[in-house]
C-alpha cells in the first residue's frame, strides 16, 4: 500500500479556538496596525505564519513536565536535567540557561564585540546583527553565491563562502575578528541547511586563525534532518548522532529554544572555554538570573530539556520537514516565485519576483504580507528592504539582496486542511496581482525597525474602502 499523505504524528488532545474575521473586517485591522504585521491583534489572524518562535505546541510529556517544575532559587531538578540534556546534545562543558535566543547573544556578543572588531556569518539573524552592531561592532554575512538565485537548486545553500572567510580574516587580521558564527538553518537566508562538509571547513579556517566558532543552533534538528538525507557518508547516522558531530567541531553555541526545542520561552549559551565561560556568567547573573535558572522558571527548563529530546524523534522530524515542503512545493506548481529548493522552517516567497512592477523602495514584500492578510488572515513578515535595508548619506534606500516573504510554520500546531486553504489563498494572490500598490514607512526606529515601524499605501489619497 503506498501512502501519499504525510499525517501529523500525533492526534490533537486540547484545541484552540480560531477567530474568524472577514475581508472587511481585516482591512480596518490593518490600517489599525499601520500596516505592520507585528502590529496585528492575534485574534485578529486566522493562519499565523509570523514566526515559528515559540509558537509550538508542546506535547502530552512537555505539559506533564511542566507540573514536574522545579522553582527552587538554586541548583534545582530542572535546571539538571535542562543542563545535562543541553551537554549531551552540544558536548559543551559550560551551560549558561538564558530566557530567550537574543540574551544570549547580548551577553557572549556584548563581550566579544566592541568598535574595532568584525562578526562573519553566513548570514546574521537580525536579532544578532543588532547585538552585534549595538556594541559597536561590523557584522559580515558571506551566504555563498548561490544563495541568492532563489530559482538554482542547490542542496546546501545555506553554506558560508570559505574562499571569502579567509580573505576577510587576511584584511582584517584574525585578532579583529570576533567570532565566526554558523546560522544552522540559515534562517535569513531562507531557512536553508549547511553541509557538514562546509562547518568542517569553516572549523579548520577558524583553528588555524585561532578564532572562536560558534553555531547559532536554533534549527539544528531541522538540519540533520537535510545532511541526512542530502549529504554523502551521513544516511546511517541518526539525526541527534549528527547535530552532536556539528557541535563538536565548535567552541559554543547560542540557541533560542523557542524552535527545535518545542517550548514557548527560553534559550541557552553554550561554551567550551573555562574563561569565557566564567566572564559569560557574571554577565547572566546581572542582567538574566543566577546560573541555575537564568530568566527561566524551573518549568521552562523541564519543558525544554523534554523537547530537546523530542524534537531528533525521526517520525516528526519526516512529518515537520515533509509537511513544509508540500506547501512550498504546491505553490511552486502554481507558478508562485519561491525559493528553492524549500527550507525546514518556512516557505519563502520572492515578492520581488511576484510583483516586479513595485520597485524596491516601494517594499513588494511588505506589500504581499500586507495583502495576505486581507484575503485570508494569513499573517507572514517582510524579509527583505524593509528589516534590512539602510539608508545612503542622501537618504536613499540601500536594499536588502532579496525581497522575500517569509511564511514561517508553527512546529506541531497547523493541520493539512489549513494548509490547503493557504494554498487556495494563493489563487487569488495570482490574478490580483497587477492592482497592488506598493507601501511606504511614515516612522521608524533606529534599530530593529521592522517589529514597531509603520506604513501606508504608496497612494496617500486613496482610502482604504470599507
Ligand atoms: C530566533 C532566532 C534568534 C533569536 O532568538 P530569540 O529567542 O527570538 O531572542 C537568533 N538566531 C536565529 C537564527 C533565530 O532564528
Amino acid at each position: 500500500m503506498i501512502h501519499k499523505t504525510i499525517i501529523e504524528p500525533f492526534k490533537i488532545k486540547s484545541v484552540e479556538p480560531i477567530d474568524m474575521s472577514t475581508e472587511k473586517e481585516r482591512k480596518q485591522f490593518l490600517q489599525n496596525a499601520h500596516y505592520n504585521t507585528f502590529l496585528l491583534q492575534s485574534d485578529h489572524v486566522i493562519i499565523d505564519f509570523l514566526t515559528d518562535s515559540g509558537t509550538s505546541a508542546m506535547s502530552a510529556n512537555q505539559w506533564a513536565g511542566i507540573m514536574n517544575g522545579d522553582e527552587s532559587y538554586a541548583g534545582s531538578k530542572s535546571w539538571q536535567k535542562m543542563e545535562a540534556a543541553v551537554k549531551e546534545l552540544t558536548g559543551h562543558e559550560f551551560i549558561l540557561p538564558t530566557h530567550q535566543g537574543r540574551a544570549a547573544e547580548r551577553i557572549i556578543y556584548g563581550y566579544l564585540g566592541g568598535e574595532d572588531k568584525t562578526f562573519i556569518s553566513n548570514t546574521h539573524f537580525d536579532t544578532t546583527r543588532a547585538n552585534i552592531e549595538f556594541s559597536g561592532a561590523e557584522a559580515i554575512d558571506i551566504p555563498i553565491p548561490e544563495s541568492s538565485d532563489t530559482s538554482l537548486i542547490h542542496p546546501f545553500k545555506g553554506n558560508m563562502d570559505t574562499d571569502k572567510l579567509s580573505q576577510i580574516i587576511i584584511d582584517k587580521g584574525a585578532k579583529n575578528i570576533g567570532a565566526v558564527i554558523l546560522t544552522v538553518t540559515n534562517n535569513s537566508g531562507g531557512g536553508q541547511p549547511v553541509s557538514m562538509a562546509n562547518t568542517k571547513a569553516i572549523h579548520d579556517i577558524c583553528k588555524e586563525h585561532d578564532i572562536i566558532f560558534l553555531l547559532d543552533c536554533c534549527r539544528v534538528a531541522e538540519n540533520a534532518y537535510f545532511i541526512k538525507h542530502r549529504e554523502p557518508g551521513y544516511e546511517n547516522k541518526s539525526y541527534k548522532e549528527i547535530a552532536q558531530e556539528m557541535f563538536s567541531l565548535t567552541d559554543g553555541s547560542a540557541m533560542s529554544s523557542k524552535k527545535d526545542a518545542l517550548v514557548n520561552m527560553g534559550g541557552f549559551l553554550s561554551l567550551r572555554d573555562p574563561e569565557l565561560a566564567k566572564e559569560c556568567t557574571n554577565l547572566l547573573i546581572i542582567t538574566e538570573g543566577f546560573a541555575t535558572y537564568g530568566g527561566l522558571s524551573g518549568r521552562d527548563m523541564e519543558a525544554l530539556a523534554i523537547g530537546l529530546e523530542e524534537v531528533f524523534d525521526a517520525d516528526y522530524l519526516e512529518y515537520r520537514i515533509k509537511s513544509t515542503a508540500y506547501l512550498g512545493n504546491k505553490l511552486h506548481e502554481m507558478g508562485i516565485p519561491v525559493m528553492m529548493p524549500i527550507g525546514g522552517h518556512a516557505v519563502y516567497i520572492d515578492a520581488k519576483k511576484l510583483y516586479s512592477h513595485i520597485p524596491v523602495n516601494e517594499y513588494p514584500g511588505q506589500a504581499l504580507a500586507c495583502e495576505l492578510y486581507v484575503k485570508a488572515g494569513i499573517r507572514t513578515v517582510e524579509i527583505g528592504s524593509v528589516m534590512f535595508g539602510k539608508y545612503d548619506e542622501k537618504g536613499e534606500l540601500i536594499p536588502a539582496p532579496m525581497e522575500l516573504v517569509r511564511m514561517a510554520i508553527p512546529r506541531r500546531v497547523y493541520t493539512q486542511s489549513h494548509i490547503e486553504y493557504v494554498i487556495e489563498t494563493f489563487d487569488e494572490i495570482l490574478k490580483t496581482k497587477n492592482d497592488v500598490k506598493g507601501i511606504k514607512i511614515l516612522e521608524e526606529p533606529e534599530f530593529l525597525r521592522h517589529f514597531t515601524a509603520k506604513f501606508a499605501p504608496v497612494d496617500v489619497n486613496e482610502k482604504v474602502e470599507l
